[in-house]
């Protein structure tokens, strides 16, 4: 019995063994372009995961361009791709919604300092918080904005019971 296993683990490769366990990547070779890359790879293609990323950076547009298709000729497994990533990646979600909802209230500075307001929202997910506008961007009286300085961190709670005519009172203190 375990002689047969054994045979049978024997013939299967990394990749065939990733296959059949649903991953996405597996272990393989160490890179043949560059050792530094190591040996992960993409179990759909056999492609270094480095290479391909690296590779992606550079073509961002054409990468756009097959997604765009793909999402296209695919709707259905594009939604439940974006579902899964959504729901894998909330801080860059919640990063990026924020962003978007801020761009249509026009309260997106040119110096809203991207790189630490996504470290922000990374923040919040770690410790299970939300991130908040101090001034509410969309306020009774005043709009914030959505840049760094307008920006904390509340336990989730909080959030919800924080209203809008809250803020002013704030500058009594
Ligand atoms: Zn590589």
């Amino acid at each position: 019995m375990i002689d047969n296993y054994e045979r049978l683990v024997g013939r299967l490769t990394p990749r065939k063994i990733a296959r059949a366990l649903g991953h996405l990547n597996y272990e393989g070779g160490i890179c043949s372009k560059n050792e530094k890359h190591g040996g992960f790879r993409y179990t759909s293609t056999g492609q270094c995961v480095k290479c391909l990323s690296e590779w992606s950076k550079d073509n961002k547009e054409k990468v756009n361009t097959r997604n765009k298709k793909y999402r296209d000729n695919n709707p259905h497994k594009a939604r439940k791709l974006t579902k899964e990533w959504s729901s894998k990646n909330r801080d860059k979600r919640n990063a990026s919604l924020a962003s978007y909802r801020a761009s249509k209230h026009q309260a997106e500075p040119l110096w809203c300092e991207h790189e630490k307001i996504k470290t922000l929202y990374e923040k919040a997910k770690e410790y299970n918080m939300e991130v908040d506008h101090i001034v509410p961007l969309q306020g009774k009286i005043v709009c914030g904005l959505h840049c760094w300085h307008n920006l904390q961190l509340l336990d989730r709670g909080h959030n919800a019971s924080k209203s809008n005519v809250m803020w002013p009172d704030s500058w009594k203190e």
